[in-house]
């Protein structure tokens, strides 16, 4: 612990309680039970939000005003040119009110107020990229069909799309659909976290104030149940875009068939950065370091194993635990703290069965492997923990603990590495650290994983598409192969003149 950077409490004024309430067809609405929920801070231990709890009575009338809104044409038959209008105004009031919002965010989930800024601010670039999108659209054509033959790909909005967005990154996650949803032309139902409902609501309010029409987009608070299985089931939604566990993804898959509504689902990763000995070590380590803590280790993308070759595998992981003695973990209101606190009292606990099963299971504890007390604030917080000796079939080294724990895995071949890396149900994201390019290409084209990170980890742009293999996920995300995924395809086949042959005989 002694040896730990961590920031205690500082003094600070904490924002009023947030009331939340349902935001359907243009409108902000109570439950018609009048039931309530909490969000208690996991740093600060106070109550940051209150929110109204939805029943199935809120997700209907949240569905009926999107289908609604999308067949009054209202948005999505309005020009490319308005829709971006809007959009880009969203993305201003992000930039204008980023504080506000951020404050929110991070009482509410735990993160580090600095990467809530980043992550709220950053969100805004999203909403103009998907801007620009909105007036780029476009199908086919095609003119070679022959003389008197003319054919047309459009693409038209889906529909009514249902949005289900995990507590990590809520801001995020909803600027990784909401946009891309609306800029195609879709209405939609967001869903929330219920532990992270409210930054939700602050971008509701900017959506009212950028001038989206009543209904395009609603949000309906409450839980899994029976919100988002309401969410996930209804005739009248066209697709579900959601991001959480791939559990919940693989329910939300089988609630949807029923009506075989397109699904996109964004799920967990076990992500590993492969190190070889040729490599910029301190930069690598340095980057296991951000891989691993960034959001608590709370992160689809989080580097949560390493796999090093085992001529330099000692020393890496010295460097990686001089640099994890460094990181400031604390309270997550000081602007200085990198780590923050852990979602929930449970999630702590898993975290730290994780570990113990490991250290039972015959893995060395290297650094960390409690909870960890942050004086002022209580112990709802891991300390930073790093595992060496650990087997690939160790449950720490397949599942996604979600904590501040990095596995450290060997390897002696390249191919060695690339099997123990795919030999995973999830698929990610992966990264490799070589100076040689060919390691690197040929470990691109091998890895079975969404991204692929070469001599860095966790860049990421609105341009490229982000993703998952296997378990990981369907579908893509953001880029234009995000974008399509909002799309129907309708081909128009023409006839010019009357040259159609009769098919019934004629006499
Ligand atoms: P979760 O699956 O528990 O919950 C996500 C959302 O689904 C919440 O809004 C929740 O209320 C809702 N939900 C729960 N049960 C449901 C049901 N039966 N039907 C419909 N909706 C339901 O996930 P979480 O704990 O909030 O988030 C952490 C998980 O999200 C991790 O596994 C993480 O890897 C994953 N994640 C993935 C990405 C990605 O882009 N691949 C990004 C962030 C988080």
């Amino acid at each position: 612990m002694k040896d730990l950077t961590i920031n205690p409490a500082i003094p600070i004024t904490l924002p009023e309680m947030f009331e939340g309430r349902h935001l359907i067809n243009g409108a902000w609405q109570s439950s018609a039970s009048g039931e309530t929920f909490e969000r208690r801070s996991p740093s600060h231990g106070h109550v940051v939000s209150r929110s109204a709890l939805g029943g199935e009575a809120e997700a209907e009338a949240a569905i009926a005003a999107a289908r609604t809104a999308f067949d009054s044409g209202i948005w999505s038959r309005a020009s490319g040119k308005d829709r971006a209008t809007v959009l880009l105004k969203v993305a201003d009031l992000i930039e204008q009110n980023v504080d506000r919002i951020a404050v929110i965010e991070t009482l509410e989930s735990g993160k580090p107020i600095s990467q809530s800024k980043g992550e709220v601010g950053g969100a805004a670039d999203l909403w103009r990229y998907a801007a620009s999108l909105a007036r780029s659209t476009h199908g086919d054509s095609h003119n070679t069909l022959g003389a008197d033959m003319m054919g047309l790909v459009l693409k038209e909005p889906i529909g009514v799309v249902s949005i289900i967005t995990p507590w990590n990154f809520p801001f995020w996650i909803l600027s990784q659909k909401l946009p891309f949803a609306l800029a195609a032309g879709c209405t939609a139902v967001v869903k929330p976290s219920e532990m992270t409902p409210s930054t939700t609501l602050m971008l509701g309010e900017l959506l009212i104030e950028a001038g989206l029409p009543a209904g395009v987009c609603n949000i309906v608070l409450g839980y899994g149940q029976p919100v988002g299985g309401t969410l996930s089931s209804h005739e009248a939604v066209d697709m579900v875009s959601f991001t959480g566990s791939t559990t919940v993804g693989k329910t939300i898959s089988k609630t949807a068939s029923d009506t075989l509504k397109k699904v996109a689902l964004e799920l967990g990763g076990k992500n590993p950065q492969v190190i070889f000995p040729d490599a910029n070590l301190d930069s690598a380590a340095d980057a296991v370091v951000f891989g691993v803590y960034f959001n608590v280790g709370q992160c689809c993308n989080s580097s949560s194993r390493i796999i090093v070759h085992e001529d330099i595998a000692q020393a890496f992981a010295d460097k990686v635990i001089a640099l994890s003695r460094k990181v400031k973990f604390g309270d997550p209101l000081d602007p200085s703290t990198q780590v923050g606190a852990i979602v929930t009292p449970e999630h702590n606990a898993k975290i730290d069965s994780y570990v113990k099963e490991a250290r039972s299971a015959g893995a060395t504890i290297a650094l960390g492997g409690d909870p960890l007390n942050v004086e002022g604030l209580g112990n709802q917080f891991y300390q930073p923990t790093i595992i060496t000796n650990v087997q690939p079939d160790m449950p720490i080294a397949r599942d996604e603990v979600f904590g501040p724990v990095l596995s450290v895995l060997t390897f002696k071949t390249l191919d060695e590495a690339i099997e123990i890396m795919n030999d995973s149900a999830l698929g990610l994201s992966a990264g490799v650290w070589s100076e040689n390019v060919h390691t690197c290409l040929d470990f691109a084209r091998r890895a079975q994983a969404g991204t692929v990170w070469t001599n860095t980890w966790m860049d990421g742009f609105p341009e490229v598409a982000f993703g998952g293999y296997k378990q990981s996920g369907q579908g893509r995300e953001i880029g234009q192969y995000g974008f399509e995924e909002f799309f129907e395809v309708k081909s128009v086949v023409m006839r010019i003149g009357d040259s159609r042959a009769p098919w019934v005989p004629q006499d």
